[in-house]
Formats: C-alpha cells, sequence, structure tokens
C-alpha cells in the first residue's frame, strides 16, 4: 500500500519533534539548515516505507529491470523534488508558514548534488524520475563523486573554479549499503591454464584490488507509491590499512590499493561534449561498470538458476560511451566467473546491451589508447581483441575486400581502442536523441555502421520531466494551468494541447503574463542579490544558459549584444524594447577560449551596464553557477530561449524544452530538438535563422567557407570584430580578446576559422532578432505565442521518452503496486 504524506498539522509536530530528537533543540532556536534536516526526515519516513513496498513488489513480481549506466546523474536537490512526489508540498509549505519559516530557504540548505556536467547527466535524472512515475522497475547505476561539478565565482569577470564538497555534512537521503559490496580488479596480469577438458582457464594474477560500496538514493515516482533505486559507487581499500599490522611482502601493495581507492571517486571530470584522455576517467569507467554488473547479476542469480535467459530479466542502457566497457566486463563475468564459452556469452551480452549516442563531434568520441588500457585491464582487453578480431571478420564478410571500411570501422585501430564502434558492434540497439542527430548519425557520422547494422538505428528525442521544471520551478504557472485544464498533464503533457481553447482570450493571456512578471521579479530579486545589477521585470528577459561551449555559441550571442549597443549609440532615438540579456554557463577549467567568452560578456556587462547613455534600454546580467537549482528560476522567467548551436552540433539540447515548458519563444537554429519543436509549434510560434545542417555539413566537407569575405560585405560585423581587440570592452589591456578574434578571422595562419560559423550566420540571426522586437511590443501577440509554446510542448516530456524505450528497446513491464 502507497503510504502519503501526512496532514499539515503532523507534519508540522513531527518537524517541531524531529528538530528536538536530532539536535536537542527547541524548534525557535534551530537554523535553517538544522530545519531543512529534520523536514528531509519527515519527508524520508514516507519515501522509505513506499521503496520497501516497492522492493517486495520486486521479489514478488520478478519483472525484467532496466540498469541505466551512466557517468553522470545530474539529479538536483531531493526535498522538493520527493515532496512533490509524495504530494506533500503544500503541506510541508504550509506546515513551514505556520513555523514561520520560507520553504524556499530550507530547500537552499540543500547542496545541488552536481554528479553531471549538464544535458547528458540532467536526461539521466529525467529519465529515471518518468521510470518511476511511469512505474517501470529501474535502476540508476553512476558513481559517488566526493566532489562534483566545481562550483562557479566570477571574480573580475573570470571564471573561478572552487570544489564542491558536496558530502561535507551527511547527505540525509543516501543510504550505505555494504551488503552490496564487491571487489573491483586493475593491472596486473594474465595466467593461462589448460583445464583437461581442452579449454583454457584465464587466471587474473598481481592486480590491485578495490571494494565497491553502493550509496542507494530513492527515485520517487509521482503520486503512485514507486520508488526506484540509484546506486551511486564509492570506493575502498580492500583492507583497511594498518600501519602496525601489515604483512612484510604486501606493504606496497597495500600502499598502492588504498592510494586507488582513494582517487578513484574523487573528482567529476569537469568537461561537456569533450574527452579528456586521462587514465583516472577509465578507471571510473571500469570501476562503476564492473560494480553494477555484478549487483545486477548477484541479483538477478538470488532468483534464477539460468544465467543463459539474463536477457529476459536484464537491460543494460549505456548512457554515450562512457560505460561501454559494460559490453567487455559482462563477458568476462560470463565466461571466467561463470565458465560459459565465447558463442553463448556473447549471445547473451548483446541482447542485453544497448547504446544511445550522444554527439556527433570527434572530440567528444571516446578513444583509448591501447597500452593504457591493457595496462589497466589485461584480461578485458583480450576479450576486446576477440570481440574485434570477429567484428572485422563479420565486416568482411558483408563486404569482401573493402578492407579500408575495415580500417574505419575496427574497434582497435591506430593503436586505439574506439569505445563507440564496441558499443555498436555488441548493442542491440543504437540510438540518437532527436530526429535530426539520428539522421545524421545513420547517414553521415555513423554511415559504415548503418550499412552494416541498419537494424540496429532508431531515435529517441530527449525529454524533461513536468514534475521538476513546471510544478517544482514554476508553482504559479503549474497552478494556473491545473486551474484552466485539470491535473491530467502531470502524467501526461500532451494535455497540455487543452490550453488552446485560451490562447485567443485575453482574460487568461493577462493572467498567464501576470505570471510571467511574477517569476521575472523573483529571478531580479536574485539577480539583485547574487550580482548587485538592478534589473526591470518589465524588460524583455532574453536567455541563453547552458554549458559554455563554442559550438553553442555564447559568442554570437554577445556579439550580437555589442551590435545592439552600437546601434542604440549611433541612433539614440531608435525604437528598442528594453531588454536584458542573461547568460549563464560554466566552462571547463581547462577551456581557455569558453573561459574567455565568459570574461567577454562581463566585461560586456561591465560597459553596458554603466552607459548612463542608452536610459537602460539593455542590461547584460552573467549569473554566477548555473545548476539545476537556479535553472528551475531561470526557466521560469524568461520570454526569449536562446537555441543557437551551429547547426548539426547541438545533438538534442533540453534547456530549450524546459524554456518551452515555462512559456519562452526560441528563437534558434534548425538544429536537434528545435527542429521537432518547430514541427510541434508551426513557424509562426518559433524564430528560426541560420543555416541548416546540410549547409553547414557541406561547408564542412567542401572546406570552401572563408569567415574574412563574410566580414567585409558587412560593417556591423567588422565593427563589432574591431571591438573586440580595440581596447573598447578591455581599456587595460586591449589584446585580451584576440585570441576570440582570431578564431573567428585567424588572418595569419593555416589554421581553421570560424569553425562554428558564427560570422556566417550573424546577418540572419540580427534579422530574426529585430522581429523578436517587434512581436514583443505586440503584448497579446506576444502571450499568445508564449502560450502556443506551452500548449505545444506534449512531446517534450521524458515520459513520453521513457514509454518509447520501453516499447522499441527494453520491453518491460510496469510494476504492479496494488
Ligand atoms: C537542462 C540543463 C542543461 C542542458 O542544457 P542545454 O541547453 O540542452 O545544453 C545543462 N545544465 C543544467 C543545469 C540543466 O538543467
Amino acid at each position: 500500500m502507497k503510504r502519503q504524506m501526512p496532514s499539515t498539522r503532523e507534519i508540522e509536530q513531527e518537524i517541531v519533534g524531529r528538530v528536538k530528537t536530532m539536535f536537542r533543540k527547541d524548534f525557535e532556536m534551530a537554523t535553517k539548515e538544522e530545519i531543512y534536516r529534520a523536514c528531509a526526515e519527515v519527508v524520508n519516513d514516507v519515501v522509505i516505507d513506499n521503496w520497501l513496498t516497492t522492493q517486495k513488489s520486486f521479489v514478488q513480481q520478478d519483472p525484467k529491470c532496466v540498469y541505466y549506466m551512466s557517468m553522470e546523474f545530474l539529479i538536483g536537490r531531493l526535498l522538493g523534488n520527493n515532496m512533490i512526489n509524495m504530494r506533500g508540498y503544500t503541506e510541508v509549505m504550509d506546515a513551514l508558514d505556520e513555523l514561520g519559516v520560507d520553504i524556499n530557504e530550507v530547500e537552499d540548505q540543500e547542496p545541488d548534488p552536481a554528479l553531471g556536467n549538464g544535458g547528458l547527466g540532467r536526461l539521466a535524472a529525467c529519465f529515471l524520475d518518468s521510470l518511476a512515475t511511469l512505474q517501470y522497475p529501474a535502476y540508476g547505476c553512476g558513481i559517488r563523486y566526493h566532489y562534483g561539478m566545481f562550483k562557479q565565482k566570477i571574480e573580475d569577470g573570470y571564471q573561478q573554479e572552487v570544489p564542491d564538497n558536496w558530502l561535507q555534512t551527511r547527505y540525509p537521503f543516501e543510504l550505505q549499503r555494504t551488503e552490496y559490496e564487491f571487489e573491483v580488479r586493475f593491472g596486473g596480469w594474465v595466467r593461462y591454464d589448460s583445464q583437461p577438458d581442452g579449454t583454457t582457464k584465464y587466471i587474473h594474477e598481481g592486480y590491485n584490488a578495490v571494494i565497491a560500496t553502493p550509496y542507494d538514493l530513492p527515485v520517487t515516482g509521482f503520486d503512485n507509491g514507486m520508488v526506484n533505486t540509484l546506486m551511486i559507487w564509492d570506493a575502498k581499500p580492500k583492507e583497511v590499512f594498518r600501519l602496525d599490522s601489515f604483512e612484510k611482502g604486501d606493504y606496497s601493495r597495500a600502499v598502492e590499493d588504498m592510494n586507488l581507492a582513494r582517487n578513484l571517486t574523487e573528482v567529476l571530470y569537469p568537461n561537456d561534449n569533450h574527452i579528456q584522455g586521462k587514465e583516472l576517467r577509465l578507471k571510473q569507467q571500469y570501476f562503476f561498470v564492473s560494480a553494477s554488473i555484478q549487483r545486477a547479476l548477484a541479483k538477478y542469480l538470488r532468483y534464477h538458476k539460468d544465467i543463459k535467459k539474463l536477457p529476459e530479466k536484464v537491460v543494460f542502457q549505456m548512457n554515450d560511451t562512457h560505460p561501454t566497457l559494460t559490453v567487455a566486463e559482462l563477458m568476462r563475468i560470463l565466461m571466467d566467473v561463470h565458465g560459459l564459452g565465447w558463442d553463448e556469452a556473447w549471445e547473451i551480452t548483446t541482447h542485453c546491451v544497448a547504446y544511445t549516442n550522444h554527439t556527433i563531434m570527434s572530440e567528444a568520441l571516446e578513444k583509448w589508447p591501447q597500452d593504457i588500457f591493457k595496462r589497466l585491464l589485461p584480461r578485458v582487453f583480450m576479450i576486446v581483441e576477440e570481440i574485434n578480431r570477429r567484428f572485422c571478420d563479420e565486416i568482411r564478410a558483408k563486404f569482401p575486400g573493402d578492407e579500408d571500411r575495415v580500417h574505419r570501422m575496427a574497434i582497435l585501430a591506430d593503436d586505439q581502442v574506439k569505445m563507440a564502434h564496441m558499443a555498436i558492434a555488441a548493442s542491440y540497439s543504437v540510438n540518437g536523441v532527436a530526429a535530426l542527430h539520428t539522421e545524421i548519425l545513420k547517414n553521415v557520422s555513423l554511415h559504415d555502421f548503418y550499412e552494416m547494422y541498419p537494424e540496429k538505428f532508431n531515435n529517441k528525442t530527449n525529454g524533461i520531466t513536468q514534475r521538476r521544471f513546471l510544478m517544482h520551478g514554476n508553482y504559479k504557472l503549474s497552478d494556473w494551468v491545473i486551474k484552466k485544464i485539470g491535473r491530467g498533464w502531470i502524467t501526461d503533457l500532451s494535455q497540455m494541447k487543452k490550453l488552446e481553447s485560451f490562447v485567443d482570450d485575453k482574460k487568461s493571456l493577462d493572467e498567464f503574463m501576470a505570471i510571467k512578471l511574477d517569476n521575472k521579479k523573483r529571478l531580479a530579486k536574485y539577480i539583485w542579490e547574487h550580482n548587485g545589477i538592478e534589473v526591470d521585470p518589465n524588460s524583455i528577459f532574453d536567455v541563453q544558459v547552458k554549458r559554455l561551449h563554442e559550438y553553442k555559441r555564447q559568442l554570437l550571442n554577445i556579439l550580437h549584444v555589442m551590435y545592439l549597443y552600437n546601434q542604440i549609440k549611433e541612433n539614440p532615438e531608435m525604437d528598442f524594447y528594453p531588454t536584458t540579456f542573461i547568460f549563464g554557463a560554466k566552462a571547463s577549467a581547462g577551456y581557455e577560449n569558453a573561459k574567455l567568452i565568459i570574461k567577454l560578456i562581463n566585461n560586456v556587462a561591465a560597459v553596458i551596464n554603466n552607459d548612463k547613455s542608452i536610459d537602460d534600454k539593455i542590461k547584460v546580467v552573467f549569473i554566477e553557477d548555473y545548476r539545476v537549482s537556479n535553472a528551475e528560476w531561470i526557466f521560469a522567467a524568461a520570454d526569449v530561449s536562446e537555441q543557437i548551436s551551429t547547426a548539426s552540433k547541438e545533438a538534442s539540447g533540453t534547456g530549450n524544452m524546459k524554456f518551452m515548458l515555462n512559456g519562452a519563444v526560441t528563437i534558434g537554429t534548425m538544429d536537434g530538438a528545435n527542429v521537432e519543436m518547430y514541427q510541434e509549434l508551426g513557424g509562426e510560434n518559433i524564430y528560426i535563422f541560420g543555416m541548416s545542417s546540410d549547409e553547414v555539413i557541406a561547408h564542412e566537407k567542401n572546406n570552401d567557407y572563408n569567415p574574412v569575405d563574410v566580414m567585409n560585405g558587412n560593417h556591423h560585423i567588422q565593427k563589432v570584430l574591431q571591438q573586440l581587440v580595440n581596447g573598447n570592452y578591455s581599456i587595460d589591456n586591449p589584446e585580451l580578446f584576440r585570441p576570440l578574434y582570431n578564431s573567428l578571422l585567424n588572418t595569419q595562419c593555416t589554421a581553421k576559422a570560424d569553425t562554428y560559423f558564427v560570422l556566417k550566420d550573424f546577418a540572419s540571426y540580427c534579422e530574426t532578432y529585430e522581429k523578436i522586437q517587434e512581436a514583443y511590443k505586440d503584448k497579446y501577440k506576444w502571450a499568445k505565442m508564449a502560450l502556443e509554446n506551452v500548449a505545444h510542448v506534449g512531446k517534450f516530456s521524458s515520459d513520453r521518452t521513457i514509454q518509447e524505450y520501453v516499447d522499441d528497446i527494453w520491453h518491460l513491464d510496469k510494476l504492479d503496486l496494488k
């Protein structure tokens, strides 16, 4: 039986009681943090009962489970989310209100578990939310990084990275499970042992071992009593190293084991869409993959004898290539531990693993040097060699005489292990994350593989959870939608189309825009408190928040702001609707150009925000430390959503969907899921500009784009580019932004210039932007457009995405929780 949250009165008493027993304090003396911890336990109590019930149903019903394998889970804060899913948010809010405490301040005490970089990790978190809400049995498998994504401080306009020690104090939603510990081995060598029956046994020796300990986090479904599990793995040395009692010969091994365990789960690599070929990263990958598979198999074998039937109960979905070792590790365990032969093991493995591709950009494709791989994972490497040998034979059989093709597709080539190739060779499903992205995979980047295995390829357009990104982040709009069309949309977002009946009703549009204004005031207050910048909630809030990457083209956005500022200065009487340009973005710590773009945005902000002559027509704000918790408020307050990546580069995007859900109007390129937003909305309700992906891909192929020609033909671009290097935005050091100038033009050397076609799309961007300015002046026209966005967002729920994964790839049954 589903357990419900208690009443407001009971919650109030429980909070007071918990504060007393946990902290030996009267409520009046408790700190905000202590109140947060008390609230967490009140909610946990309900969650745990439902978790127990769910796990009992697992045992009784023995359903097939998906193991979602991901290096990242950007889950965001759990207190608010769990209160919403347990249907007790209002009750806790009222209880706290009675006690004279603001629920936002309480929620603000929770660290934001930043176990991910950006879109990929957030997708994994949205998927877990949807799986639980749709009642599908699922485990998330990841890593318990001690330091998640760094905290970003802006000092003198520069990004500074500060460690995020989110586990400094106990995290109330995790549960250590020492009963599910497993050993993971690195290094050493492999000894062959011929058996009397003619087979060979492979014995791994001389390795370093760590113990993997899982910490389970509850993943609550919405109002259904379902609680799935996210297991994040931590490492500890195999034997606790005691200086006073060590065996003589084992001293150095004990030290090695301890250091290995210490480093393994220390940090998340802060790269988004870019690999950093560090050995420790490969160790992290093997560590969580091996531990997760061991736990999955142990669970399976508790109730089943026949390992060959594993695919009936278990599927591993690999979120990008990071967990691709799942393929070789499952093979290893099936053969070396369970004694299966190659063919039997391969049959099982290839029916248990599926792969999601997240990018076509070459710098993000994982390749490991063979020597490092072999030294670190000697037995696994042998298995990869055999997978590769058989795979190459299969290619030769299908395309006789085409050795070029074999070389292009091989898993082992050029002294590297190509993880995507292994993932595709072994997976029974390979999916892209938006329609356009999947077409590009099939026709361009993975064309060879598509010709080999056309039946494996399929599309699963990404989605987001409306529970977090509307109900929690924008409760005012959420309540308004409930008033207008009821509650069905909470678990069936397609019902938002019922809002169509209000798009021409002025009273409804007034209400709708009044909520937007309230959300803008909430964000304006946040900006005032965090940036000391006063922004006008009646100005257009134009927002670009996402990881800082050249392909996402924050540079195009800020160059356009510089252009608009020039226009207003030259032409003070010009008709311009006051606009606040809001940015938020973390740059990978080693990504120089990205960090310089952050500095440019901040310097442009400093100049424009302090220019009294433009009458506050433009304000520029860089919000520090963009993360899930402040993202929720930012989406709620946006009028305009900037989705301006170079066409073909953004696999899907999910930020675009969160803005749409919150009634922002998009200006964007025909890239990623923007294409499908355009299809859902019609051309009236979205502003599309720039080159198509076909045009971009053709220019790349023909190598015929010259940004200097574009600059020479457009004096606005010339002026803006000059201002990059004439000290206009950097009086002390006019050369500061020269690297950005060079990346766009590169007049002197041979390196490619303007790889992401910023200048090429500039004129089109400016032109399209003018239409937004025009449209906003017509209040009801704008309100209608914004509401049309909410009404057509249905497709972009992760509930829809998950149902497609279930129907086409995983074939799960819903758990019966009655
Ligand atoms: C949704 C989200 C992202 C992904 O945004 P894109 O615009 O799709 O790149 C990144 N970070 C956070 C905190 C998010 O919530």
